[in-house]
């Protein structure tokens, strides 16, 4: 199974929006340029949900029916492990392998010894086509590379087998990630990393390494762009020479795992996909949510009383929401408006304070990030919640396929 050359997670937390998400692919499609959506969900958003991964499954089909589309979609085991993989095996077709926390366990001596011995090769400046800066290798950086990430590619290779021992070698598309951990990966570090993956008989199409900079939830990228450039550029060039060096699937390609909406280093990306002739697979789900919200703000009416009903909810439950994204949201808590505040908004106003728009005075990324992770409190309103949705469908629609399309696909494909 081939996870083509571009590809796009998408995902939404309340199923409701497999229509309007693949009708921005389409529309992308109709201009020119092929992008495979991969619905994605995490065990810990089904778990906050108390949705299931058939349901994604569902969802994904049920779309890929009514539009009647006809090019490859996958469904992604998002961030599993061995003990949370089982009950996405029937539903997915793509999984990725978390193995963020066993980064920096360190390796048996025999073991670190012998990945060192195999790589002698590289000792000295290594020249990697495509770029100017070579890359200068000793025996220690070979070792600490491996006493980084020797183990976690170890058990990357466990779940594969897993994986592969339940649904058959060639039918689910393998990603590898390592992003959500402290320290960004160097190009050298990737370099390893994809040379112990080869070893261990993994396939990976894709790989998500930690980039440099905060990729902070549903906010634009914090960090130093040039630099990141620069990093995501020497990454490409390490892919293809480790494609040809290892024997790694063709196809290899980079996983951004956005956190949504860094709009600031999607030119740049693209700049590198063209001078290195490069695909990408670009996660980016959890704005869905947030353009339900918009649109039913916008609607008025019912709408708008449940959106602020949820703000009022988040805010409320600030601590509890936010814990289980400490590490990827920054949140003023001084700059988020108080309820009494909100309950005056009208639907224009809720939406442009929410709406990620870096140029429109009104918008407030302290509050876009508190309602992003703040989907329990809709998920614990079940029907009420979701009835509502359903009542203003179409708006609601038009916000998700519009931000997709023209916040997204375009800047990074199309324009
Ligand atoms: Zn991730």
């Amino acid at each position: 199974m081939l996870l083509p050359r571009y590809s796009m997670g998408v995902g939404d937390r309340f199923a409701r929006q497999g229509i309007a998400q693949l009708d921005a692919v389409m529309q992308a499609q109709e201009q020119g340029v092929a992008v495979a959506p991969v619905w994605n969900k995490s065990h810990r958003e089904h778990t906050i949900v108390g949705s299931t991964p058939a349901d994604v499954r569902a969802e994904a089909d049920a779309a890929v029916k009514a539009r009647g589309f006809t090019q490859p979609y996958f469904v992604d085991a998002d961030h599993i492990g061995l003990k949370t993989v089982s009950g996405f095996l029937e539903a997915s077709d793509f999984f990725t392998l978390d193995v963020a926390d066993f980064i920096d366990t360190p390796p048996q001596p025999k073991d670190l010894a012998a990945f060192v011995e195999k790589r002698r090769r590289f000792l000295g400046i290594l020249e990697i086509p495509g770029i100017d800066t070579s890359l200068e290798i000793t025996e220690k950086t070979i070792a600490d590379a491996a006493k980084k990430y020797l183990v976690a590619v170890k058990e990357a290779g466990k779940i594969y087998r897993h994986v592969a021992e339940a649904k058959g070698e060639d039918r689910f598309v393998t990603e590898v990630s390592m992003d959500e951990t402290d320290t960004p990966q160097t190009p050298v570090d990737l370099l390893f990393i994809l040379a112990a993956l080869a070893e261990e008989g993994i396939p990976a199409q894709t790989i998500a390494p930690r980039f440099t900079g905060r990729f902070n939830k549903g906010v634009d990228y914090v960090g130093n762009v040039k630099q990141f450039a620069l990093e995501f550029e020497q990454d490409l060039a390490v892919l293809a020479f480790a494609v040809r060096e290892f024997g790694l699937p063709e196809n290899l390609k980079l996983s951004v795992h956005s956190g949504s909406d860094k709009f600031s280093i999607y030119g740049p990306i693209r700049q590198a996909l063209r001078k290195f002739d490069a695909g990408v697979h670009l996660k980016t789900a959890g704005t869905t949510w947030l353009e339900e919200l918009i649109g039913l703000a916008t609607a008025g009416g019912d709408g708008l009383k449940i959106a602020r009903e949820v703000y009022r909810g988040a805010l409320e439950r600030f601590d509890e929401l936010c814990k289980p994204y400490a590490s990827v949201i920054d949140i003023d808590r001084a700059r988020l408006p108080a309820v009494e505040t909100v309950e005056t908004w009208d639907g224009e106003a809720f939406a442009s304070a929410l709406r990620h728009d870096p140029r429109c005075p009104a918008y407030n990324p302290n509050l876009r990030q508190l309602l992003h992770v703040g989907y329990k409190v809709a998920a614990e309103m079940g029907p009420r919640y979701t009835g509502v949705l359903e009542q203003h469908a179409a708006i609601v629609a038009k916000n998700v396929s519009e931000n997709i399309f023209q916040r997204h696909l375009r800047p990074l494909f199309l324009d």
